[in-house]
């Protein structure tokens, strides 16, 4: 059947009935891309496999797992939008700057084309979601970072949005939510994506003047800039759990101080026993958990007074 939904999907065209030697060709560049594609996380629509086990599951079944593995319970990455349905109550977003578009102010050569390629596969305008929803009545502003979007990379965009909800919290007087997952600051835009950090920094500064709860979720990755402003900043630190963070990459370090790393450095369970993170929450529980955070640090998700 694998097979089948592969030859429909990759030459849908090709009529594999009346030629032989078609059919061979196909037959051996089947078994090629197979194998490439079997090194992949995500094989195709169907089917998703595993990077902790290996064990290939289909979407469904993971949909239905919260995008958990079922044998070895890795949290795989999820989108920007599955991640606002998990946590929101339902038809509770109202999504904020929505179509606020990233320019190329370093005239980068390649990044237009890497940012079209970015909005083709995520279906997202930038690497980050954000709004206001209600998480069990409890109104929350939040903001979720999105791998699918160059690895949720922070441009002037991502700090932009981010910073203006963090804003609109202070007007609403409304607790802030952060999901973290990104690959760090966005290169292609310089010292404009490097200042977005004291950006995003001062506006939870202006936050926390007022009182207002600010609780910092990481997830799977949340490295470079964003784990060095924002992402550790959080009143309280959630993770789920083997998400990768830390700032530079482990190769980087050892080389840098000469030393092997400890194992299982850069993980959250490494990192909650060093005091980084408050807590480690399986994903499954993570609604239920920010929900009684909000609960008792906030009277109607505001002011703690
Ligand atoms: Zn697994």
């Amino acid at each position: 059947m694998i097979k089948e939904l592969f030859r429909k999907k990759k030459y849908g065209t090709i009529n594999i009935n009346n030629a032989e030697n078609d059919s061979k060709k196909i037959d051996s560049e089947y078994s090629k891309n197979m194998k490439k594609q079997e090194k992949k996380d995500i094989d195709n629509d169907f089917w998703i496999r595993c990077k902790g086990c290996g064990e290939t599951f289909s979407k469904e079944e993971l949909i239905n797992n919260f995008n958990v593995c079922i044998k070895c319970d890795q949290h795989l990455r999820i989108g920007a939008r599955e991640r606002v349905e998990l946590v929101l109550d339902e038809s509770s977003f109202i999504e904020y700057d929505s179509d606020m578009k990233t320019l190329d102010p370093l005239s980068f050569p390649g990044y237009d084309e890497k940012i079209d390629k970015a909005k083709e596969q995520s279906g997202e305008c930038e690497a980050v979601v954000t709004g206001e929803g209600r998480i069990n009545e409890i109104p929350v502003v939040i903001c979720v970072m999105n791998p699918e979007f160059m690895i949720g990379s922070m441009g002037s965009v991502v700090g932009e949005k981010i910073t203006r909800a963090i804003e609109r919290a202070i007007d609403k007087e409304l607790s802030v939510i952060i999901f973290s997952a990104s690959g760090g600051a966005r290169m292609q835009e310089g010292i404009l994506s490097l200042m977005q950090m004291g950006k995003t920094s001062a506006a939870l500064s202006r936050l926390a003047d007022k009182g207002l709860l600010y609780i910092s979720v990481l997830t799977d990755p949340t490295t470079g800039g964003v784990t060095a402003s924002f992402a550790m900043l959080g009143d309280i630190i959630l993770a789920e759990p083997k998400a990768l963070i830390g700032f530079a990459g482990p190769r980087v370090i050892e080389q840098t101080i000469r030393q092997k790393l400890p194992e299982g450095f850069q993980r959250s369970e490494f990192l909650k026993d060093k005091g980084f993170v408050d807590k480690i929450v399986h994903r499954k529980d993570l609604k239920r958990m920010l929900y009684r955070i909000l609960d008792i640090h906030t009277i109607g998700g505001g002011k703690n007074e």
